[in-house]
């Protein structure tokens, strides 16, 4: 039912405004999603990033003795502080200015199309990220968020960027059990541990395929990585082989 709402709420909007900026409204041309000038204002992770949670950090930065590659470890103050249970996780774009404003929009507005666009870019920049992996789950939305906002767009989302990968994925693979509240709305960095304490789980029918396998977990913001890291405890405790995860963007504190 919800579908259906979307279907025709996504037809009337096509059809006000065909071909035009998500964000500022101007005209597109050639189509796509976002203008030339708004896309040149929307800001990519470049540089040294941590390489625990891929946010971007500066050379003053101190090397860890975490042995996670043979590699320069780099590793932000927030991660030295907190341990995901995922092992590493890649952003493409840092969670600020108009990159924000487009993933509200994408979540709240119902502009569930927006997919095709975030789906192009993570291609386009982290396909060798995606492709060291067996398998990609997305991280779920409780059922009555899943109800409210009529899509999960961290599924729509994975499920294209299998499509264009190769890398399967494994539909509904998490469960997301009770009634926490959505994590945007709780207060502190202690309440949304609380919030979400053994919620999460794997779907039984997944149980023998992810057996020993490398799984990708996509969601589309990273901000204190507390429900990726239930998912991603989800994972190992039925012996994934390892767990990373991939978002959108990083939120920076
Ligand atoms: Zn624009
Ligand atoms: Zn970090």
């Amino acid at each position: 039912m919800a579908n259906n709402y979307l279907t025709i709420f996504s037809y009337f909007f096509d059809t006000l405004f065909p071909n035009r900026c998500q964000i500022c409204g101007a005209p597109l041309k050639s189509g796509g999603y976002i203008c030339n000038s708004c896309e040149l204002n929307i800001e990519y992770i470049k540089g040294n990033t941590c390489k625990r949670c891929g946010a971007p950090v500066s050379l003053k930065v101190q090397k860890s003795g975490l042995d996670l590659d043979s590699e320069n470890i780099w590793i932000c103050s927030n991660c030295r502080g907190f341990n995901f249970r995922f092992n590493i996780n890649e952003s493409l774009y840092v969670y600020s200015g108009i990159l924000r404003e487009l993933i509200h929009i994408y979540k709240f507005e119902k502009r569930w199309k927006l997919y095709k666009y975030f789906s192009e870019k993570i291609i386009e920049y982290k396909l060798e990220y995606i492709e060291k992996h067996d398998y990609i789950v997305a991280v779920p939305l409780s059922k009555s968020r899943l109800k409210k906002r009529g899509y999960n767009q961290s599924s729509l989302i994975a499920d294209e960027i299998s499509k264009r990968s190769g890398i399967k994925y494994l539909k509904n693979a998490i469960k997301r059990r009770g009634s926490s509240k959505p994590q945007s709305l709780t207060n502190s960095f202690k309440e949304r541990y609380i919030n979400m304490t053994d919620k999460i789980t794997l779907n039984h029918r997944y149980e023998d395929l992810i057996n020993n396998k490398n799984i990708l977990l996509f969601d589309d913001i990273l901000t204190t990585g507390i429900t990726a890291s239930e998912c991603a405890k989800a994972l190992y405790d039925n012996n994934a082989k390892s767990v990373n995860l991939l978002t959108i963007a990083r939120t920076l504190r």
